[in-house]
């Protein structure tokens, strides 16, 4: 990690928690949490808890995460929700192109880039999933990052809006697997989408921009992903959804 770029924690809680449970969650790690300057924190959760968890949150630096967006502002998409109405009501960054929404929703790199611009447009900050590239690789392990989602994510994405762009690596085999990327593996990836934004915009640029690292992220394996060079951070499932837990990466972050 490189210490011109803040640190950052994202908890993903997919569609596991109910309303008593993320207040409970709320309540264990509000005032445990550092400033926003030091480590940013995020949690990601369904729609239909993001304002709770706004107001919850409303003294604490914890952001909140919506897990996907419609590509439209408003209209007639019935089901969707529009990024108008996510930063209406507080949220501040958005999950766009995970894994599951790309496997079992048809999510595609052309949505994957609506839903991106739309989501700068209206002030929402996006955390751009992408996995590997299979197409090159005979091991399903050692397979690379997929340059082309990262650039067809991000295709009219500004160099003014790319500041505010967050990418997380997070390779299919180890999304809820129990087995995370070595650090090794994680470093590597992470530096080629610098690479990538270093083409695609310029080396300045892709230092400035964060890149995470996802897939079976724990409080035992976290700290020596966290300190791979071009890594900033960890987009974390399972053990996020424990209080305790999330805490404990924060703090090694
Ligand atoms: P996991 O999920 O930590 O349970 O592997 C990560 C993710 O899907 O973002």
């Amino acid at each position: 990690h490189n210490a011109s770029r803040i640190p950052f924690v994202v908890a993903n809680w997919k569609i596991n928690k109910l309303h008593a449970d993320v207040a409970e969650f709320l309540d264990k790690v509000n005032g445990k949490v550092p400033a926003e300057n030091v480590v940013e924190t995020g949690i990601a959760a369904q729609d239909l808890f993001l304002s709770d968890m706004v107001r919850a949150t409303a003294q604490s630096p914890i952001h909140i995460v919506a897990e996907n967006v419609h590509w439209e502002d408003s209209g007639a998409y019935t089901g969707e929700t529009s990024p108008k109405a996510l930063k209406d009501i507080g949220a501040k960054y958005v999950l766009i192109g995970h894994f599951e929404r790309r496997k079992f929703f048809n999510e595609t790199d052309s949505t994957v880039n609506l839903k991106v611009t739309a989501a700068l447009r209206n002030g929402l900050r996006p955390i751009i999933d992408v996995d590997e590239d299979m197409s090159t690789y005979a091991q399903f392990m050692d397979a690379e990052p997929s340059v082309a989602q990262v650039a067809a994510a991000l295709a009219g994405v500004s160099v003014d809006q790319i500041r505010n762009v967050t990418l997380a690596y997070e390779p299919t085999w180890a999304i809820g697997s129990g087995e995370a990327a070595s650090a090794v593996q994680a470093q590597k990836a992470a530096h080629l989408i610098r690479q990538t934004l270093a083409k695609l915009y310029s080396p300045v640029i892709a230092e400035q921009v964060r890149v995470l690292y996802g897939g079976s992220v724990t409080p035992d394996n976290a700290r020596e992903i966290m300190l791979q060079k071009d890594i900033d951070g960890v987009l974390v499932g399972t053990s996020a959804l424990d209080p305790e837990k999330f805490l404990q990466l924060v703090a090694i972050a």
